[in-house]
């Protein structure tokens, strides 16, 4: 999954992240001091598991299993190597998409992830607690610009619901509020107010079920504006869309790739430099936070990959 998440360098910057495939987050390096609170982290792969994470790219002696709390009280494990959160029952799944022959070359021009949503049909985006009205608006302004702006044959439909009405609503997409926790690198997690939210990637040509909003970050996203923005950049990322600088995060004043190892899939028609500016999917938003829509390279790469309506 991919994060947004804010940067502190010189002036405050805005960070979006993303989650691979089923929950990779891609966070900033910096991190807020004076945090105590950490996840569990247990790096007690078997055999099988360790050759199955590394066929993703990952150390799997720096791969550990974490949970996720969800809002109705159950629990998600992941696979957590570096920046990329992964779900454990997804893993032979991803193991079966990785593609292995695409040479470097390949990668290096990349711009979606191997995983892709069937198209012409309509999936339901649940906002769970959405009580607010700002929150609610912010929720039919990213609907809306999906579905009329967008104009593929994905067709979003949204439900309010609250946490305990989870279990009993059908949704594809659960949009929610949570604490969002960044690998340190050492094996263990703290809570990063930077990071804005997450979302996770398509799998089994789904979308990406998990788009979080992160409570450490609540003060940066409580307007209608700057909701709806971090909404329109994570909802891109549930459908497999990548972040549009990954190549050198240039908008985080970085030069840098993003590690990816589920790739980078360049969408014909679009700009594939991975240095890319001009798209809602810049891995920082920075000050635009709030003023950013979908642009033409936006709406060019879903129509490439769902189809024009
Ligand atoms: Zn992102």
């Amino acid at each position: 999954m991919k994060l947004l998440k804010l940067r502190k360098k010189v002036l405050v910057k805005l960070k979006t992240a993303v989650v691979i495939l089923s929950f990779g987050i891609l966070f900033s390096c910096e991190k807020e001091e004076g945090f105590v609170q950490e996840t569990t982290a247990t790096n007690n792969l078997t055999k099988q598991e360790q050759i199955d994470v590394a066929k993703l790219g990952y150390v799997p002696e720096e791969t550990f299993k974490i949970k996720l709390d969800l809002p109705d009280g159950s629990t998600d494990e992941y696979y957590s190597y570096r920046d990329m959160l992964t779900l454990t029952s997804d893993l032979q799944n991803m193991v079966k998409f990785a593609d292995p022959s695409l040479d470097t070359e390949q990668r290096e021009k990349l711009f979606r992830t191997n995983n892709t949503v069937g198209g012409n049909r309509s999936y339901t985006v649940a906002f769970v607690d959405f009580n607010t009205p700002f929150q609610q608006q912010a929720a039919q302004d990213m609907i809306f610009l999906f579905n009329t702006q967008l104009r593929t044959t994905i067709q979003l439909n949204h439900v309010f619901i609250s946490s305990s009405e989870i279990a009993s609503t059908p949704r594809d997409i659960m949009v929610f509020y949570n604490r969002i926790f960044v690998p340190t690198g050492l094996g263990t997690f703290v809570p990063d107010p930077n990071v804005f939210a997450g979302a996770s990637f398509p799998s089994n040509f789904l979308p990406g079920g998990v788009l979080q909003l992160n409570t450490d970050a609540i003060s940066s996203i409580s307007t209608r504006e700057t909701l709806r923005q971090v909404l329109m950049h994570e909802i891109l990322h549930n459908f497999g869309i990548q972040h549009s600088d990954w190549r050198t995060q240039r908008s985080c004043g970085e030069n840098e790739a993003e590690n990816n190892p589920f790739g980078f899939v360049p969408i014909p028609g679009t700009n594939t430099s991975g240095d890319f500016l001009d798209s809602i999917m810049v891995a920082c938003v920075g000050s635009t936070l709030g003023g950013r829509g979908y642009t033409g390279e936006d709406v060019a790469s879903m129509r490439e990959i769902y189809g024009f309506r």
